[in-house]
């Protein structure tokens, strides 16, 4: 989670409630202990009161927390722990997108796979991560900056680095259709993703598809010109447009930035007028500062 300090110099929290509950689901995952989610949300809000100066005084920056949990029984066996650890870092973080708000190129290179059916892929577990360093040293290597997890001999899409994915279409009648990947266990089920599905249910202004994509279908949709926006999300950046993918050899040109009003722009705002306060939504939980 994020905590956002708006112009009113008040801090909010979005949506502690779904942290709380996935956090949950991923401690019973290695059957460590579940907790109360609204007590530990109460902990964060007086944790941040505390240390509220390190809220950054800006509207581009942000409060990183990380809830972490871990077993702490001092063996060495695989089995479970009788004594486990509750704690939660802190840390401000810059805009980002230091240079502004620039599109990212994509490494998608179908030997790796970052989850598979039956494993823990659509847990927040640290044993998903670490596999996937060198994967992105890799991608930083070839002068790209994110990797793209393919599944599956048809190549499906599954995630963005550490973020869910959205691809804006249109399909045969012409019409807008937000496609993202299912949730099917090979995805992280991000709070971002979540609401974005809503946001755009509420709009009513195109429809939302949860399905499996393909790269043989993207590269289909961008022969036919009807893909016209691709792009990451999740609590780091919010949305992070995508402007090419190599892949088999091949870089795809993907025209996120071409649009006069893209769609990402508009969730991009629509979520931080929320986090900042700009708006009054029932996703921003205040904190109390007094
Ligand atoms: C945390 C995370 C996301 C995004 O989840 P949010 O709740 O939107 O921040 C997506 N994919 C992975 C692998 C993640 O770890």
């Amino acid at each position: 989670m994020k905590a956002y300090r708006g112009k009113d110099d008040k801090i909010r929290i979005f949506r502690p409630d779904r942290n709380m509950e996935r956090m949950n689901v991923s401690a019973m995952r290695s059957e460590l202990p579940i907790f109360d989610g609204e007590e530990l949300t109460k902990c964060i809000c007086r944790l941040i009161q505390i240390d509220q100066e390190w809220v950054p005084h800006s509207m581009s920056s942000s409060l990183y927390i990380r809830p972490t949990m871990i077993g702490i029984d001092p063996t060495l066996g695989v089995s479970s722990s009788d004594n486990a650890l509750l704690f939660v870092i802190l840390c401000p973080v810059g805009p980002y997108f230091p240079g502004g708000f620039k599109p990212v190129s994509l490494l998608a290179d179908p030997r790796f796979t970052r989850a598979w059916p039956g494993g823990c892929g659509d847990r927040k577990m640290g044993s998903n991560y670490a596999p996937t360093i060198r994967v992105q040293a890799e991608a930083l290597g070839l002068g790209l900056q994110q990797v793209l997890w393919l599944f599956g001999d048809d190549h499906q899409l599954t995630e963005v680095g550490t973020m869910n994915i959205f691809v804006l279409t249109l399909n045969e009648k012409g019409e807008k259709v937000l496609v993202t990947p299912p949730l099917d266990g090979l995805i992280l089920p991000g709070i971002t993703r979540q609401s974005i599905i809503e946001l755009a249910q509420e709009w009513g202004e195109f429809a939302v598809e949860e399905r499996k994509i393909t790269m043989p279908e993207v590269q289909q949709l961008l022969h036919e010109k009807r893909l016209l926006e691709l792009f990451g999300a999740g609590t780091a950046c919010v949305v992070c447009p995508v402007s090419s993918i190599l892949y088999q050899g091949q870089t795809l040109k993907i025209p996120t930035m071409a649009h006069k009003l893209p769609v990402h722009q508009r969730i991009l705002k629509t979520l931080t007028d929320i986090q900042y306060g700009e708006v009054d939504h029932p996703w921003a939980l205040r904190i109390d500062q007094a």
